[in-house]
């Protein structure tokens, strides 16, 4: 072994700022309790504070400093974290967060983060017991999700990487020439996929990456209850075989994004296999319907998928990143991204057993830890505690929906099949136009006030105030008092004349700028 025994030892341990590990390490433990000890704290009384406050200019001032030559310490460093950054939450783990598709986390959760980071392996698939943690992470998820077991899959960053994935997978192994070796410009017949214009943007975003281009992704119709029309699928396929297209992929959506709308996997299912084409599926959240007994029959035919795309860090309340791709032929999913490499190439024993496994199937080499969260939450709380979240939440968005549906100043404007609620403030005799604006108002106030965050959409060109709750925190009480608050607010806005319809002589805007 070489050591630098000729060099006086006090050289090699200056007492000076730049060595990473603490000089006294029980100073740095009783931080660390600290830090524990206020985790804790502020995640069981969440509640009481409001759902979100905007970040004040003084504070955002601080951000834009330079970085320090000389360090402050790790406590000092801590405290400008409990004054600049804690105080301003999204607000994703208050009860009354409802806003987009983001989970909660768990405090759990937060502990889990701290041990993957400590033990810090690159989980790339050199021999480590974590690689065997994502691998039983995968295995427990195809198992509650009905996925077929020979099925690869990796932990990923999110839904978004997922949909990518998936996709580049699909266009590697549809494609009707070696498009590895010849790229997409090369394509005797030009690729194109088909989806339902309720898509996530990450299927256009990937179609971008991939290098397809806009035109190739087929957005189609939906029906009144927002999901794919399938004959119209049918005739684009045809339409395009006709005119020298190669169709290559379809996207089914297990819960889209703006109303929660499942696809009719199984009939698309049929369609693919009929017409040759990969079946990917988003199941950003939706897939864990397959969790409820009351809505696991939307989901019928998800294990049909070719690839299937799901998020852990949304309905499964682990801390965000965490996303996860199943591609059903193993085998497709590792020839798309195995490139040979000298300094990766497997021995016969020691760490490089496996040379990079998860390297192999994903741009990503450096891969952290993600999987301990998932494995440690569901050792902890076991599989019917998430199954339980999902119940709850569905349950919960047919009670907002009756609250609204009972309600004559209320409109609902999409079916509430799984988890999310769309629906607008009404005020009769005004036009679309007045109501959007109302509406947006009301959204903004709600947010501002703390009181809840709802996002928002556009259904059929109208504005709708949006709640899509994969929330373990909430409760009814919650949902009584968002809509009361709503009402409230809205009906401030229009007895003081905030917001006038347009017929009142005024476009309808905001009129006391003050507020
Ligand atoms: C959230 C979401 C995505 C994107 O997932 P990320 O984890 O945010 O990258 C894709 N599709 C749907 C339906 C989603 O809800």
């Amino acid at each position: 072994m070489h050591t630098n025994t000729d060099r006086p030892a006090a050289a090699l341990t200056p007492q000076i700022h730049g060595l990473l590990d603490p000089d006294d390490w029980d100073e740095l433990r009783q931080l660390g309790h600290r830090m524990v000890d206020d985790v804790m704290s502020d995640l069981s009384t969440v509640r009481d504070r409001p759902a979100w406050r905007p970040v004040p200019e003084d504070v955002r001032a601080a951000f834009r400093t330079p970085a320090p030559e000389t360090g402050v310490g790790p406590a000092q460093a801590y405290d400008d974290f409990r004054d600049l950054v804690l105080p301003y939450p999204l607000g994703n783990t208050h009860p009354r967060f409802w806003g987009w598709v983001i989970g909660t986390g768990t405090p759990y959760g937060a502990l889990a983060e701290m041990l993957a980071a400590a033990f810090n392996p690159n989980v790339s698939g050199l021999r480590t017991a974590a690689v065997h943690v994502e691998e039983q992470v995968i295995a427990w998820m195809k198992e509650l999700l009905h996925f077929d077991e020979k099925a690869e899959g990796l932990l990923l960053s999110g839904g978004s990487m997922a949909n990518t994935l998936g996709l580049a997978v699909a266009v590697q192994a549809r494609a009707e020439f070696d498009v590895a070796r010849l790229g997409l410009s090369r394509a005797p017949h030009p690729m194109v996929l088909y989806a339902s214009r309720e898509t996530h943007y990450s299927v256009h975003k990937a179609v971008r990456l991939l290098g397809l281009g806009d035109e190739s992704l087929r957005l189609l119709p939906v029906d009144d209850q927002f999901r794919l029309e399938i004959p119209k699928l049918e005739a684009a396929i045809a339409a395009d075989r006709d005119q020298g297209y190669h169709p290559f992929a379809v996207v089914a959506n297990a819960g889209t994004v703006n109303t929660g709308a499942v696809d009719d996997l199984a009939t698309i299912a049929d369609v693919a296999e009929r017409e040759n084409l990969w079946m990917h599926v988003d199941g950003a959240f939706g897939a864990f319907a397959a969790l409820d007994p009351s809505v696991r029959h939307l989901v019928d035919g998800m294990e049909r998928a070719d690839s299937l795309a799901f998020d852990l860090h949304k309905w499964m309340c682990v801390p965000i990143e965490c996303g996860c791709l199943f591609v059903r032929d193993a085998e497709s999913h590792r020839r798309a991204f195995t490139i040979q490499a000298d300094y990766l190439t497997p021995l016969p024993r020691g760490t490089a057993v496996d040379g990079g496994r998860f390297g192999n199937l994903g741009p990503q080499l450096s891969r952290s830890f993600r999987a301990l969260k998932v494995w440690l939450s569901i050792k902890a709380h076991g599989s019917e505690a998430y199954a339980a979240v999902v119940r709850r939440n569905v349950a919960q968005a047919a009670y907002l929906s009756k609250l609204v549906d009972v309600c004559d100043e209320l409109e609902r404007l999409a079916p509430t099949l799984l988890n999310v609620v769309c629906f607008r403030y009404v005020v009769s005799g005004w036009t679309d136009a007045d109501l959007d604006e109302l509406n947006r108002e009301i959204t903004m106030r709600v947010q501002e006030e703390g009181i809840a965050v709802p996002s928002h959409t556009v259904l059929e060109g109208r504005f709708a105030i949006r709640v899509a709750i994969t929330n373990h925190r909430t409760r009814e009480d919650d949902l009584d008092l968002f809509v009361a608050e709503v009402r409230r607010i809205a009906r401030d806005l229009v007895q003081r004349g905030v917001i006038r319809p347009s017929h009142s002589g005024t476009k309808p805007c905001l009129q006391d700028s003050g507020e």
